[in-house]
């Protein structure tokens, strides 16, 4: 469905940040892109839904294509209507607008606005408590009802694919996993299929079919969700988990060491 081939992407003329990221999102699934702070997750979002000029930043080689078709450097607004639509980073939802004024703008680049009552009917599906909130003012929400909404709203475009930029970020743990969990309710029953960026990889592969693992603007690991789960280095450095004791500072030299994926 989408495919990055070997793109490559410079901010300002000179600040190069993907450096030939390369990877795939098939049609129906979640896939988890992980990566520390400034891996380039976001940057690689940006280069699919049009955000990146901008901020002064373009595509200097590779390609994107959706479906059969070429897009990258397309304005975001075309992309929205190709059936791309991007929730970013940090629920960027309208504050001074009602949940239902919120979602009624979700669906502005659609000319069939005779569905909007039912596309409104089904995000109150997914997200019931924002039916209860419908008439509420957005900016009183909490954290993880705004980034509902923030979904709710990218819903009511009729996305075929959906671009999560870090869901997770700043909400109790309670909060994360009903969000990842409706997350894979809408995937499960539209098929819609989402390319979640995460720092929180256990949640983000929980959920997801296919991960992969980018550093300095390239991707260095990928596989099945089970897959990347059970890999060392992935749950040394991505999750967490060691072997249940302290290590000596030989052997995290020694991790350090082994973490050279390339
Ligand atoms: P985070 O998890 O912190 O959001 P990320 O993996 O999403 O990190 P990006 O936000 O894509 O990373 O940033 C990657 C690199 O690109 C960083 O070094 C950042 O400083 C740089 N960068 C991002 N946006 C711009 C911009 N508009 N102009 C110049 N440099 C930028």
């Amino acid at each position: 469905m989408l495919t990055l081939n070997n793109v490559q992407v410079v901010y300002d003329k000179v600040i190069l940040v993907l450096r030939g990221m390369s990877m795939h999102v098939p049609e129906g699934k979640i896939v988890a892109l992980l990566g520390n702070n400034g891996a380039g997750k976001t940057t690689t979002l940006k280069a699919v839904s049009g955000l990146l000029k901008s901020e002064n930043g373009i595509v200097t080689e590779g390609t994107i294509t959706y479906g059969d078709e070429p897009v990258s450097g397309r304005e975001p607004e075309e992309i929205v209507k190709k059936g791309i639509s991007q929730v970013m980073e940090g629920r960027r939802v309208f504050k001074h607008l009602s949940v239902e004024e919120n979602l009624i703008a979700g669906a502005h680049t659609r000319k069939d606005r005779s569905a909007l009552k039912e596309d409104m009917g089904r995000v109150y599906h997914y997200f019931p408590k924002l039916k209860v909130l419908s008439a509420r003012t957005a900016g009183y929400l909490s954290g993880g009802e705004q980034q509902m909404l923030a979904i709710g709203r990218a819903l009511m475009a009729r996305p075929r694919l959906i671009l999560l930029d870090e869901p997770s970020l700043g909400l109790a743990p309670l909060m994360v996993k009903e969000i990842f969990a409706i997350i894979k309710q809408i995937n499960r029953e539209s098929g819609t299929s989402m390319l979640v960026v995460e720092q929180n990889a256990n949640v983000a592969l929980s959920i997801a079919d296919y991960g992969y693992i980018m550093e300095n603007g390239r991707i260095v690991l990928e596989g099945d969700a089970d897959t990347l789960r059970n890999n060392a280095d992935v749950r040394e450095f991505y999750l967490g988990i060691s072997e249940g004791r302290h290590k000596s500072f030989r052997e995290v030299k020694h991790y350090k060491r082994r973490k050279r994926w390339l």
